[in-house]
């Protein structure tokens, strides 16, 4: 890889689980359709050429994941090992537990994330019913010590983290729900994160169990088909599809690269 403005994405699935459609799909009865089995897997995304390394979130703790009964089917510390991965900025897109659980395996790096779901989740709603439970305090804590340590970085909107690398913030999942967009030599991939869990979600517009914002879902929903149709994203990478590393990859085992 020769320009430094390119990147190879490589998708780690790290951790899985079995549940319902109702489950994922806010108000499914509203669909009319039958509820039936559906997977869900968990993924955390390395951003890399020869210059840079960037980790965008860091998948669920032993603990949390411990708490919610998920499978982890590789240690997300074993992952980075495995490939590689040494210190590194880490983009955090949401701060839910199956995203920022081992953050404290980059101390001393630069964090980025958008400036509303910091303060959401250190603001007076945080510790609610209905969103504090895809949270842990201790790693909220983490994030604030973070803050502490001068090493948080937060954006509003938009935000270009270095050359081929634009985060974007969506909303809708959580308040602050960033998107990252990637040059690689085979085009931009759109890290959609859980702006769009499902593949299916996207395509027939059918918010998550968990939004913040449901215009902002749909909305985001949108704005990614515009940027699919303009060649602006030419691979979308959903964030908990157990259909995503088949896509991209022989599906087989725990990763894929484009790029
Ligand atoms: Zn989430």
């Amino acid at each position: 890889m020769s320009r430094d403005d390119r990147y190879r994405v490589t998708i780690v699935k790290y951790g899985t689980r079995q549940t319902v459609r109702s489950d994922v799909y806010l108000n499914y009865h509203l669909y009319g359709e039958p509820d039936g089995p559906i997977g869900m897997d968990y993924f955390f995304w390395i951003v890399r050429n020869d210059r840079r390394t960037i980790v965008v979130d860091t998948g669920f703790s032993a603990a949390g994941g411990a708490r919610r009964n998920r499978t982890t089917l590789i240690e997300p510390a074993a992952a980075f090992a495995q490939l590689g991965v040494g210190q590194a900025t880490v983009v955090v897109t949401h701060a839910h537990y199956d995203h920022i659980g081992n953050l404290d395996l980059f101390p001393g790096q630069k964090v980025v994330m958008t400036t509303n779901e910091y303060d959401f989740w250190i603001g007076p709603y945080a510790t609610r019913t209905l969103v504090h439970h895809s949270v842990e305090d201790s790693e909220i804590g983490y994030m604030r010590k973070v803050r502490e340590e001068n090493r948080l970085l937060t954006f509003a909107n938009e935000h270009d983290l270095a050359p081929g690398i634009k985060l974007i913030e969506v909303g809708g999942h959580t308040p602050g729900q960033a998107i990252v967009l990637v040059q690689t030599d085979d085009g931009p991939v759109l890290l959609a994160s859980d702006a769009v869990h499902y593949y299916e979600e996207y395509e027939r517009s059918m918010p998550f169990t968990q939004v913040a914002n449901v215009v902002e879902m749909y909305a985001t929903f949108e704005r990614i088909r515009g940027m699919v149709a303009t060649g602006e994203v030419r691979h979308l990478v959903a964030g908990h599809d157990p259909d995503t590393l088949a896509r991209f990859g022989d599906g087989a085992g725990l990763f894929a690269t484009i790029g």
